[in-house]
């Protein structure tokens, strides 16, 4: 993907998001309704796609976000930020993780690893 469709494709997100924003805040209940029924679904399904392809390996490294050189033995940004969106009340950092972040992850999640563990610099 060149940068200009690259550019493009981030501007039509951006713009999604805030036309999901505006009928949030001012669509009568009667269009949120209908908005509601058609967005969360694909919003979750969204996010399950997302979140499968940052599902921890069995070494509890991102196969997205890894590398060979560059490997992480902790939850994803994405996962952390999932983590942070769906569950506000239990926030957690950059480089931590909970033992169980969600329903779906309890078979998706690698044993436990301890922060830090594995990754080399
Ligand atoms: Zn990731």
């Amino acid at each position: 993907m060149n940068q200009e469709l690259g550019r493009l494709l981030q501007q039509a997100v951006w713009e999604r998001l805030e036309m999901l924003e505006k009928l949030a805040s001012s669509a009568d209940n009667k269009s949120l309704l209908s908005v509601a029924r058609t967005e969360l679904p694909r919003l979750t399904s969204g996010w399950r796609a997302l979140l499968d392809a940052h599902t921890p390996d069995s070494r509890g490294r991102c196969p997205e976000c890894s590398s060979r050189w560059r490997p992480r033995a902790a939850l994803c940004s994405v996962w952390r930020a999932a983590h942070n969106l769906f569950l506000p009340a239990e926030p957690i950092s950059a480089g931590a993780g909970p033992a169980v972040p969600g329903p779906r992850s309890r078979s998706l999640l690698p044993p436990t690893v301890p922060v830090g563990a594995g990754a080399a610099h």
